[in-house]
């Protein structure tokens, strides 16, 4: 399955069948409490649990990166006005060498993805595209979150 999503960065288009090979089952097992961290040009790097037995799970995925800083807002009137196109990977290697380029790649942390969108058919998204579902995403999030509240306060 094909999924799109926000970290605090940039925004994904993930490939995963929301399943990784669990070394204490031996096997493919599903996965849950799933966090990602860019790893390089169309590979992100997933650590999950197995939903058996709780191990981390770690698992590379396909992926393409798109930029949001061409817009910051929240406001959805807005979203088909602006565009996160595709990102330009910068090759840690090539800049920095292996050895800085691996300190910072085990630092950087793992998050959630946010404003999740599934019905994508393709990682390859038109910019304006990929701005209009996230952002979509995001105020159907806070509209949520506010009945929640509503609902809690009676
Ligand atoms: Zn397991």
């Amino acid at each position: 399955m094909k999924v799109l999503g926000e970290l605090p960065s940039l925004v994904v288009a993930l490939e995963t069948d929301f399943k990784a090979h669990c070394l204490k089952c031996k096997g493919k097992r599903g996965i849950r409490k799933e966090v990602y961290k860019p790893y390089r040009d169309k590979q992100v790097i997933e650590k999950a649990k197995c939903i058996q037995c709780g191990s981390v799970v770690r698992s590379f995925r396909k992926a393409v990166f798109y930029s949001k800083n061409s817009y910051r807002g929240r406001d959805p009137r807005l979203a088909g006005k602006f565009d996160y196109p595709k990102m330009e990977f910068v090759d840690l290697n090539k800049l920095l060498g292996k050895e800085m380029a691996r300190r910072i790649n085990r630092n950087a942390r793992y998050h959630p993805l946010k404003s999740v969108n599934l019905a994508i058919n393709t990682l390859d998204m038109a910019p304006r595209d990929v701005s209009s579902l996230i952002i979509l995403s995001r105020s159907r999030r806070s509209a949520e979150s506010r009945l929640k509240i509503r609902g809690a306060t009676k």
